[in-house]
């Protein structure tokens, strides 16, 4: 969603004549773009903003904003920490970038805006860090309050953007060669829920599939277990365009847990829930979120968790270690845990969860896949990227030209994260 965002904002600034730069010393504005999901994520914006001290002394007509998540939850704090910044632009005033950038550079004052009322037309980006794969933001906010989670607090409460305004940004992105959107929310499932339409999600996901032509391939993130229906179920399964790949945050294997974080589901819920997307697409991947180290979670509680992973099987965990949030539930609850013992508890499942990444991905070693590719290798830029339609990474080496289109190749490698591949030619 940041990501995302950070496109928007890049937009924004490209239409007041601005050009994108990576040299930080010298840009005219600096923007960061914040997260506060976890403590690591706000704490390397306190740094960044301490260092910039010195750059904002140096050249004090450059204009250094804060915008993002950390922007809407400290607001005044922000200023007050750091005077040298000259504005802080919440999450829904994307749209008033230039508006703020004007007023400082015309009263020399900083500016504060993080009102919570979206401005009617939403930018859409038209700077993208792809030219393969785009993300298509379909709803914002949260209403689903889960104790640890600050996120309903700083991106409000959930609206749906319109099918009619999200068809028209996929039809765009088509007319500009893109083959592949992943649709955003932060529970997607609920989609169209806070509106009069009756569309649902399941029938967004039939009306892009049946109205893309370029596109080639459909992903969404984040879908909520608790509000993952049949029908939901059935689109995946059914619907060409969708890829067959679940992302579906677990966050913990016991009841216990589950019940204090406000999640809405069990785990045999949960579990019936993979039983049921597997019986009806047997080659669908599964990845998940997970939270080790919750206040008040037992031994017993985190041995729940590591029996969910060793029975589920997931491709993919991303594991986190609780990181209280200021103003949400949980970070009041008493039995707060040590530090030493949510480590121990993160290095013991990242272990487990890697050697079922291993194995699952082993497994695929002489197979063959279609790959969409998406670009080159950032860290070997001899090789290709390309991604499976179950969102596995797969490198191979080859010549540009293939960027963008699909092709098959046969697995020769893997590791815990991604594949290696030979293209298969004349296929
Ligand atoms: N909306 C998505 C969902 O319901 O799963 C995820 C949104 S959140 C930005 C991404 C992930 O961050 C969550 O799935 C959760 O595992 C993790 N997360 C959120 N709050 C956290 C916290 N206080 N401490 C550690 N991890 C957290
Ligand atoms: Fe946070 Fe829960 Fe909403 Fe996801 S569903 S954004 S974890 S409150």
């Amino acid at each position: 969603m940041n990501k995302c965002d950070s496109e928007v904002l890049a937009s924004i600034l490209k239409e007041e004549g601005y050009y994108y730069t990576d040299d930080f010393q010298t840009a005219d504005i600096l923007l960061l773009n914040t997260c506060s999901v976890r403590d690591t994520a706000e704490r390397k914006v306190l740094g960044r903003l301490e260092r910039l001290r010195h750059l904002k002394e140096d050249r004090p007509g450059m204009i250094l904003g804060v915008c993002g998540c950390m922007a809407q939850s400290w607001e005044h704090e922000l200023m007050e920490k750091f005077p040298h910044i000259d504005f802080v632009l919440g999450t829904s005033r994307l749209a008033e970038l230039p508006k703020l950038i004007r007023e400082v550079q015309e009263t020399g004052r900083s500016v504060i805006d993080v009102s919570e009322v979206a401005p009617q037309n939403e930018p859409i980006p038209t700077v993208r860090e792809s030219s393969v794969t785009a993300w298509v933001t379909i709803m914002h906010g949260c209403d689903n309050f889960c104790s640890y989670c600050i996120v309903p607090y700083v991106r409000g409460r959930e609206r749906s953007r319109s099918a009619s305004e999200i068809l028209q940004e996929v039809k765009y992105l088509a007319e500009s060669g893109y083959k592949e959107i992943t649709l955003l929310g932060q529970n997607v499932n609920s989609y169209g829920l806070d509106t009069e339409e009756s569309l649902d999600f399941a029938g967004l996901l039939a009306l892009i599939n049946d109205n893309s032509p370029g596109i080639e391939r459909i992903r969404f993130t984040t879908s909520h277990p608790k509000d993952v229906s049949e029908k939901l179920i059935d689109a995946i399964a059914n619907l060409p365009k969708v890829c067959k790949h679940f992302h579906l945050p677990a966050q913990a294997g016991s009841n216990n847990v589950l019940r204090r974080m406000n999640r809405g589901y069990t785990r045999e819920h949960y579990m019936s829930l993979v039983d049921r997307l597997r019986l009806k697409i047997p080659l669908i991947s599964i990845t998940t979120d997970l939270i080790v180290g919750f206040p008040g979670e037992t031994e017993r509680d985190f041995q729940d968790t590591v029996d969910l992973v060793e029975k589920v099987g997931f491709d993919i965990a991303f594991c986190f270690r609780y990181s209280p949030r200021r103003g949400t539930p949980a970070a009041s609850m008493e039995d707060q845990l040590p530090e030493d013992v949510k480590m121990k508890r993160l290095y013991e499942l990242l272990e487990i969860q890697d050697m079922i990444s291993i194995s699952k991905n082993k497994a695929l070693i002489g197979t063959a896949h279609d790959i969409l590719v998406e670009g080159r290798n950032p860290k070997d830029k001899s090789q290709l990227l390309g991604r499976t339609d179950t969102n596995k990474i797969v490198f191979f080496t080859e010549g540009d030209d293939l960027i963008g289109q699909i092709v098959t190749v046969s697995i020769t490698d893997s590791g815990n994260w991604s594949l290696r591949g030979e293209l298969i030619r004349g296929y």
